[in-house]
């Protein structure tokens, strides 16, 4: 039985494979970053992640 723990982070430009345990979760939505959670609001910057250039 295949249970999925990893989904792209639900951030749209960002590329990053979060796992569902350690996710932020948002609205039913899994993020990398609070500032992916937060929709990159004024102070948030991209997730940091190597290769993500989401902002
Ligand atoms: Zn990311
Ligand atoms: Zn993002």
């Amino acid at each position: 039985m295949a249970t999925v723990t990893q989904m792209k982070c639900a951030c749209e430009p960002c590329l990053c494979i979060v796992d569902i345990s350690k996710a932020i979760q948002k609205d039913g939505q899994y993020y990398c970053s609070e500032g992916c959670a937060s929709g990159h609001g004024d102070n948030s910057k991209g997730c940091g992640h190597t290769g993500c250039n989401c902002h």
